[in-house]
């Protein structure tokens, strides 16, 4: 028989999580938001103290070993009670309620930039505005109840639908539909808005790492950003395979070109002699690191891959940037994100 144990946030609320279910969905389920973006254990967003109470936390404890609070920097999205608790997450809110309500959205258009990237539009009913901060993501709902992470490429103040940029992924539920049968009318429910991968208040530079489909959020931030007329200096790495895969570079041109202060910098990790690339080559962090002699003082955006993410974080915290400015969404594999 499944236990039940009760979690209790100092200071704040409390909540009942079942020995296989992770802190951020018993809160959820609760009615409270932890701070919380790939809930796969990457991004480190959920970090939190456990304070009192024994758990187990995949990833800082793989074999399973029961852990013992008081204990610092639990991944909380993966962090799973093995009796009553007492938590300090960094901050609770009350869910927001738009979260939790499915929104039918119909495909306006589907294009394909690049030959494993689609973006596709999507339009909510007549009237109907969703609420997001830029870089936010939203949940696909599949007909089985299954759920897939997109992060919404639009700014929020374009917000009578969302932009999604899909990577195919040979066999994906969700990719497959968008290369394969979507099409314009057909509806898709969605739940919004999720995840912590937002710009912060503060007169820092920022650096932007977008490897692949990690492009839809900075390019929503960015677009949000110069409505905004945030004077801010500017730094952006858009990374892929080839230089076909930068599907949104002439994008990125255009705003280097039209916002001083924003400077852009495409890099190619494979180019082959026929992409005749003069530009910069290798991988993004390293790219970072060779152009600025030190992140002290930045504040630095990624989002790509889990494996890019991690690397970033490692290198860039290296290079004088400090732990709390350093924010990402790491697009891991639903599969792997925590139920
Ligand atoms: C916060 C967040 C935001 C995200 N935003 C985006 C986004 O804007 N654009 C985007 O393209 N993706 C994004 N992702 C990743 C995306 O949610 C997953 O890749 C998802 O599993 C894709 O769903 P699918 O139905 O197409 O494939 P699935 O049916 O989930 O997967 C099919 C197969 O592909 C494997 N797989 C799935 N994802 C990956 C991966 N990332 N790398 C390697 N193998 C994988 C699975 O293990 C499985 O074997 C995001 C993830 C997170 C956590």
């Amino acid at each position: 028989m499944t236990s039940v144990h009760r979690i209790s946030v100092e200071g704040g609320p409390s909540f009942d999580c079942a020995d296989g279910e992770n802190l951020v969905a018993a809160a959820e389920r609760a009615g409270w938001a932890l701070p919380a973006s790939c809930r796969a254990g990457i991004c480190g967003t959920c970090e939190g103290a456990v304070c009192g109470g024994s758990f187990v936390a995949p990833g800082r404890n793989d074999d399973g070993a029961v852990l013992a609070g008081p204990s610092d920097g639990v991944k909380l999205c993966r962090a799973r009670p093995r009796s009553d608790l007492t938590i300090a997450p960094r901050e609770i809110k009350a869910v927001e309620p738009g979260s939790l309500k499915p929104l039918a959205a119909k495909v306006l258009r589907i294009d394909k930039p690049a030959d494993d990237v689609a973006v596709i539009k999507l339009r909510f009913p007549a009237g109907t505005r969703a609420k997001f901060r830029a870089g936010q993501y939203l949940r696909v709902l599949l007909d089985d109840g299954q759920e897939r992470n997109f992060s919404m490429a639009n700014p929020p103040h374009s917000n009578d639908g969302v932009e999604l940029h899909v990577r195919y992924l040979q066999g994906g539920r969700f990719a497959e539909a968008v290369f394969n049968h979507l099409k314009p009318g057909d509806v898709v429910n969605l739940r919004l808005p999720q995840g912590d991968f937002w710009l912060r208040e503060s007169d820092k530079p920022i650096v932007f790492v977008a490897g692949g489909t990690g492009f839809a959020p900075v390019q929503s931030i960015v677009e949000d950003l110069l409505r905004r007329q945030i004077h801010r200096p500017v730094r952006l790495y858009f990374g892929g395979r080839t230089p076909q895969r930068l599907y949104r570079d002439a994008l990125a041109r255009q705003w280097a070109e039209k916002r001083p202060g924003l400077v852009y910098v495409p890099v190619v990790s494979s180019p082959t002699p026929e992409d005749g690339w003069t530009g910069r080559t290798g991988r993004l962090p390293e790219a970072v690191i060779a152009d600025l002699p030190t992140l002290a003082g930045h504040e630095v955006y990624a989002c790509g891959s889990p494996a890019m993410v991690a690397a970033a974080r490692e290198a860039f915290v290296g290079h004088g940037l400090a732990p709390s400015d350093f924010h990402c969404d790491a697009f891991a594999p639903s599969m792997q994100v925590a139920a």
